[in-house]
């Protein structure tokens, strides 16, 4: 289990195992903090039989099913847009016979928030009366997207995210070479986007991206080409600029309002490319040409 969730698996081992659990759980936090393999580690902690206060036996036949992938009780949803009324629909009836090993039934609905409002209105019913010794576990990072229905028939329960120092120890253990300690905090509190950046061989990685805004800045590249090249991956470098921006504030003895207002303009930029039909690239070679004269004042 990640370090920073162990609290919290903790805690709630523990009222399964002293018959205390709530049957629904909303699992509820940011993206990057290991909320899939949270709810999976827990599902199998659920269903083992012979399982101590904290963790899974691993070896009776549940947790043995469980590792192979071919547990009877063991059920999931998800969807890579949306989750419809049928997914929904099989996985209720999958629930609704007695477990096969005479233990618990648990269903994971990952990205719960992409069930459409048929499909929350068909889980209603199971999340209000489900049958016996059955656990729903609905994963969410944008729970505000769920319907009221919904959240008031489960426990929340919060996933905190790692603190940087946490971040820091849990990545000496996965990844052997230097990083940039900026792309560190970066990520600070999403560790899993921050390893899985690193394992990416394709892209624009932070080390170019540094490169290219120092290029940017001596008039060595134009904002254009440099937009062009960024033009596969625009959110992430939006996103990327901001935080730079805001480290480039910081770092500043005195208050520059140029740099404060570019960091503004980032911001917006940010939340302007997630609607549909905007020219991302646009709006990057405008905050890339505002950021060109930054040398300049
Ligand atoms: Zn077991």
């Amino acid at each position: 289990m990640y370090p920073w969730l162990t609290t919290t698996f903790q805690q709630l081992a523990k009222r399964k195992h002293t018959n205390k659990l709530h049957h629904a759980l909303l699992l509820q936090g940011s993206l990057g903090i290991g909320k899939t393999e949270f709810a999976k580690e827990f599902a199998s902690y659920v269903l083992c039989a012979k399982s101590s206060p904290d963790h899974a036996c691993g070896e009776c036949q549940s947790c043995l099913l469980q590792r192979a992938g071919s547990h009877p009780d063991f059920h999931e949803v998800l969807s890579e847009k949306q989750i419809g009324v049928d997914q929904i629909r099989d996985a209720i009836k999958k629930l609704s016979g007695s477990a096969q090993l005479s233990g618990a039934k648990v269903l994971i609905i990952y990205a719960a928030h992409t069930m459409t409002e048929a499909s929350a209105n068909a889980l209603l019913k199971t999340l209000e009366e489900p049958t016996s010794n059955t656990f729903l576990l609905l994963v969410t990072d944008k729970a505000e997207r769920l319907l009221p229905t919904i959240i008031s028939r489960c426990e929340r329960i919060l996933m905190p995210p790692p603190s940087l120092s946490q971040t820091q120890s849990w990545l000496l253990t996965q990844w052997q070479d230097p990083v940039d300690e900026e792309f560190v905090q970066l990520y600070a509190h999403a560790p899993l986007i921050l390893l899985d950046e690193l394992q990416q061989e394709q892209g624009v990685s932070y080390e170019a991206f540094k490169q290219g805004l120092q290029q940017l800045m001596t008039q060595q590249i134009n904002p254009s080409k440099l937009a062009a090249d960024w033009q596969e991956q625009v959110e992430k470098l939006l996103s990327w600029l901001q935080f730079w921006l805001h480290q480039t504030v910081k770092k500043r003895a005195s208050l520059s309002p140029q740099l404060w207002q570019l960091h503004q303009e980032a911001i917006k930029a940010v939340k302007r490319v997630r609607n549909p039909g905007v020219n991302k690239v646009l709006v990057l070679n405008q905050l890339l040409s505002d950021i060109s004269l930054i040398k300049n004042q």
